[in-house]
């Protein structure tokens, strides 16, 4: 197994124990990071403080919202304090306006076009840079996009557009960090039944779609996209940045789908 032993790594976006950030954050634990949460707002707190107790007595647990650079600042000024550096950064945040992700992407009002690529796209670029004076030693950056970045995907709307600025942020963040030894990368995943991805219409026959229709005819699991965050955080991926890595049974390189998964 891939070891990450002596690395530290924070983790932005876990809600719960469906999270793509859990999943990825317990892949990294087993491999012996030592790892800070954050949440956004109350509402999430007790949930996350369980989930990374469950890790381990001592994991640091951090308010964040990814809008506010205050919240930024103290999150990684605490990280310094406690950690003293820091090797791993997961970026597992996306939002857009309900309302956004339903009806026609012409009618994506000014507002909630703003507000999803705040979240969603700029926030990796204030995570990074704020990260890399942290990552003295070099360090991996990781982010989760989604297919609906390159192609049109009916309802992901303006997420999608945020998506493709999430990748072009991993591309240019790649450029800059890169003589830092810090490695930027986004994992492209395929549908996943979490809290996210329930606000957007038709995501049960996306499901169906999917599974009908990617060459491996299944959709991923958590675990799988656990074990990629693993591969992309470790030495065994020291040569790969910049890259959107697609985990996702193989859906993306289909042309031509045959088989209808639902309405
Ligand atoms: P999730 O469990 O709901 O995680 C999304 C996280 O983003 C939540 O913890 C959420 O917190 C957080 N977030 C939203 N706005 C934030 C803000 N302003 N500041 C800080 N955190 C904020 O869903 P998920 O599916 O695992 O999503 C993780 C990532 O994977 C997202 O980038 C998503 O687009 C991507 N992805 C998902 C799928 C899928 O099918 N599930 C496929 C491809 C890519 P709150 O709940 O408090 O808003």
């Amino acid at each position: 197994m891939e070891s990450l032993s002596g690395k530290t790594g924070i983790v932005f976006g876990v809600a719960n124990k469906r999270s793509i950030a859990w999943a990825i954050a317990q892949a990294w634990h087993r491999a012996g990071a030592r790892l800070a949460f954050t949440y956004q707002g109350e509402r999430l707190k007790d949930n996350v403080t369980e989930l990374a107790a469950s890790l381990s007595a001592d994991t640091l647990v951090l308010p964040c919202d990814v809008t506010r650079d205050e919240e930024i600042q103290q999150v990684f000024a605490t990280v310094e304090k406690h950690f003293g550096g820091l090797h791993l950064l997961l970026h597992s945040i996306a939002y857009a306006p309900k309302e956004a992700l339903e009806g026609q992407f012409v009618n994506t009002s000014r507002e909630a076009f703003r507000i999803a690529h705040d979240v969603s796209a700029y926030s990796l670029v204030a995570l990074a840079r704020a990260a890399a004076p942290l990552m003295k030693d070099g360090g991996s950056i990781l982010a989760l996009s989604y297919y609906g970045a390159e192609k049109v995907v009916p309802h992901y709307n303006v997420m999608g557009v945020a998506k493709a600025a999430l990748e072009a942020c991993t591309r240019y963040l790649a450029y800059d960090l890169g003589p830092q030894k810090i490695r930027v990368n986004c994992i492209s995943a395929g549908p996943v039944n979490t809290l996210a991805a329930r606000g957007i219409g038709g995501f049960t026959d996306m499901l169906k779609h999917y599974e009908a229709n990617a060459p491996l005819r299944r959709n991923v699991t958590l675990e799988e996209l656990g074990a990629t965050g693993l591969f992309l955080a470790s030495d065994g991926a020291a040569a790969i940045t910049g890259q959107v890595i697609y985990v996702d049974c193989g859906y993306c390189i289909m042309g031509m789908q045959t088989a209808a998964g639902g309405s």
